[in-house]
């Protein structure tokens, strides 16, 4: 079996790895297409080495086959077709009590924290499994993950049909909430600075706004009829973007947290005030935000085929890697792990 082992300096060396049977509560899955995402360039760059602690299989965002699984297993049989929810915790833990395990205490997320999916054969808990219906492919299978998270920030956002939702940053995630935000009966509208994104977003039925050429301020008053955006999901991580968001912001306005910001911005808190916002985190996802995401697609609700980029080998996960890193504006990049020979 072949696993891609990250080396670090944007290096990957493809090499044996060891097929691990599974124990009473885990499943050994076939690993299908596996999506790269920003966290995974930021592992690439080198940037998370500390956390990661190369050499370490990484990839979360993954389609599979369940060719065996523990004793104890009940919820999937050999033959079923699956995706992972990347998250493992600790089941003890104040948050893990209250219901909110995917942001657990002691939070590990697998494929950074443990070994990840890019692999022939994965071995691993069944709890993060959730099964696919025939009608989603194996190859959209792999978008679940980043489609789970847009779900669950519009589910944290309570966003309602009829409604103007505004998402600051046009990257797959802030594409995948507006696709999810329109699901709703929303109305919505994407604000980004890259052309390519913009075309992208206008191109799935998305409204668009380029701050950089366009007052956005202006744009969601004229849309709104002056009431203003009653959601905005920041998307983005920039100072410019925190102050677009209470300035466009309707009195009541919900604005939605999606973005890692690395240094602390600057809020308008006044706005906070003067207008009674709110401001809500969305981090990870949980089960229902899986079975969304599955849903969204099997019904066709959202067609996830625009935005595969490209599928790659596993054997040449490199070059994989590298043309995201030369094309950031891409959307999903896929690697595919059963067509360099058979498992094991
Ligand atoms: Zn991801
Ligand atoms: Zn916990």
């Amino acid at each position: 079996m072949q696993a891609a082992f990250y080396i670090g300096n944007k290096e990957f060396s493809v090499s044996s790895g060891t097929v691990i049977a599974p124990e009473s509560d885990e499943v050994r899955l076939n690993v299908g297409f596996v999506g790269i995402c920003g966290t995974d360039m930021h592992i690439y760059h080198g940037v998370m080495d500390q956390r990661v602690a190369p050499p370490k299989i990484i990839g979360h965002e993954l389609s599979g086959t369940v060719v065996d699984i523990g004793s104890n297993v009940k919820n999937v049989s050999v033959g079923d077709r699956v995706v992972v929810r990347p998250l493992d915790y600790c089941g003890k833990c104040p948050a893990c009590d209250a219901g909110h395990s995917h942001i657990c205490h002691q939070l590990k997320f697998m494929g950074i924290d443990s070994p990840g999916a890019f692999q022939q054969s994965w071995t691993i808990k069944s709890r993060t499994l959730h099964k696919l219906p025939d009608a989603v492919s194996l190859e959209h299978g792999a978008l679940i993950e980043p489609l789970a998270v847009a779900c669950h920030d519009v589910a944290r956002s309570r966003l309602k049909q009829g409604e103007h939702a505004v998402i600051i940053g046009g990257g797959p995630i802030g594409q995948l909430v507006a696709q999810v935000a329109k699901s709703t009966g929303a109305h919505v509208l994407i604000s980004e600075v890259n052309e390519s994104r913009l075309a992208f977003a206008k191109k799935n039925g998305i409204k668009t706004v380029n701050p950089v050429s366009q007052n956005l301020n202006a744009e969601v008053q004229s849309w709104t009829q002056g009431k203003g955006a009653d959601v905005i999901f920041e998307v983005s991580g920039v100072q410019a973007a925190i102050d677009a968001m209470t300035e466009i912001a309707a009195v009541r306005a919900r604005i939605c947290m999606v973005a890692i910001h690395s240094e602390k911005p600057q809020v308008d808190l006044f706005q906070f005030f003067w207008k009674e916002l709110e401001l809500l985190g969305a981090r990870v996802y949980e089960g229902q935000d899986f079975e969304k995401a599955i849903d969204l697609i099997a019904t066709k609700a959202i067609d996830v085929e625009p935005y595969i980029s490209s599928i790659s080998p596993l054997s040449e996960i490199n070059s994989a890697f590298a043309n995201m890193a030369d094309n950031p504006q891409g959307m999903k990049a896929l690697v595919a792990c059963q067509n360099i020979g058979k498992p094991e």
